[in-house]
């Protein structure tokens, strides 16, 4: 393997091999994001040390602002897709780094492949030196816009290789065969993720997805938007029940290289979820009718047979008890003040 460049070396003090084994050393990429912020938040908690790398596409510093001073804590500012070295050992590797809100991925599609495959080799390539597991980030989209509902992981998908999407859904199904075959030619220790539409607070207000724009909007009586007819459908997962069944997927030592779905299976329409969240605001803004953008799946779905069966995870919180944080994460946003945040 070619000398890779060595680019930050965070400082933490040594740890014993005894403390090794119940306090990992933890690289998320991606970690100034939604799912990364929460995810350092409940690591570091945990007792773990946490090496958040970002390039803050997507993710905002305020997110992390209240774990900057964490003694186990480090943010490197940096872009996957350009090879790193990290200084020392690391246990564990959630690979999160990828904007995941369609309007946002879409921007530069060709840096949305580039983040997911090229950034793909360049973990997979660490994991392997440090001898790492290695967790990735896939996606329901993955499955595209489904035939059958609902869709387990034995489901092949129906994706447009040339839609706007495709850099997105085609980088997310390369780096899952990246995985794949890592595992095999190097017996690297994978996990993979497919995660299901997802929401709660440190989202940002202003990424575009459905239960951002909703709340955002309601929150300010704006017209609420729903994209073509509001038919579609989406199965939404709370932040915290997300998190629970990755870290089950992380350290299970038994399940080996096999996607899981990870997402919660009540499916609404998209109509609905504008319903429910106009009723718990209680705004009286508008619905308005938009066009529904190019290859919208048209519904989805997880079937989560193999987490449940496997992780024994299922997800606890229904739509409304997730919306409760949610909404006032995004009033808190709204008044400028920082959201309640655990230390
Ligand atoms: P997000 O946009 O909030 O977070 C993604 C983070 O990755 C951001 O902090 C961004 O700055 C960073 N990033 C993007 N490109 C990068 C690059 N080239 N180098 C370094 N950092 C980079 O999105 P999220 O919802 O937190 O999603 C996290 C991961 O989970 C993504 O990989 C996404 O594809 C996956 N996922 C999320 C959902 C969901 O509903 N939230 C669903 C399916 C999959
Ligand atoms: N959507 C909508 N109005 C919005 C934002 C999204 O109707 O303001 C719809 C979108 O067309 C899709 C669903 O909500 O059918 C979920 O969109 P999101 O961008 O959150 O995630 P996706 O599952 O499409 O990646």
């Amino acid at each position: 393997m070619s000398e890779v460049p060595r680019i930050f070396a965070p400082y933490f003090p040594v740890r014993s091999k005894q403390d090794r084994s119940k306090q990992h050393r933890i690289l998320i990429t991606g970690g100034a994001g939604f799912l990364g912020s929460n995810l350092s938040e409940r690591l570091l908690a945990a007792g773990h040390r946490v090496i958040c790398l970002d390039n803050l596409l997507t993710g905002r510093l305020e997110n992390i602002a209240h774990l900057r001073g964490h003694p186990n804590f480090a943010f490197v500012k940096h872009d996957v897709i350009v090879p790193f070295e990290i200084d020392g050992c690391i246990e564990r590797i959630y690979n999160l780094a990828c904007p995941a809100s369609p309007p946002k991925y879409q921007l530069d599609p060709i840096h949305t492949f580039q983040t997911s495959v090229i950034g793909a080799m360049n973990v997979l390539e660490l994991a392997q030196r440090k001898g790492a597991r290695i967790l990735q980030a896939s996606t329901s989209e993955v499955y595209g816009d489904p035939e059958i509902t609902p869709q387990s992981e034995s489901y092949r998908g129906q994706v447009n290789t040339f839609g706007p999407r495709a850099c997105y859904d085609e980088g997310k199904r390369a780096a899952e065969t990246l995985f794949h075959d890592h595992f095999h030619a190097y017996g690297t220790d994978i996990r993979i993720m497919r995660i299901f539409n997802t929401y709660g607070p440190r989202m940002d207000p202003e990424d575009g997805r459905v239960v951002s724009n909703f709340v955002m909007q309601a929150l300010q009586g704006m017209p609420i938007t729903l994209y073509g007819a509001g038919e579609q459908t989406r199965s939404l997962c709370y932040v915290d029940d997300l998190l629970d069944g990755m870290h089950a997927l992380m350290e299970n030592n038994d399940i080996g290289p096999a996607p899981v779905n990870l997402g919660n299976p009540v499916e609404f329409s998209v109509a609905q979820i504008a319903q429910v969240v106009c009723e718990m605001t209680g705004s009286r803004s508008k619905l308005i009718h938009c066009d529904l953008p190019v290859d919208d799946p048209r519904q989805r779905r997880p079937d989560i047979t193999r987490a449940r069966t496997l992780l024994n995870w299922q997800p606890k919180v229904d739509l409304r008890a997730g919306l409760v944080p949610t909404i006032a994460y995004f009033q808190s946003q709204i008044l400028g003040q920082p959201a309640a945040q655990e230390a």
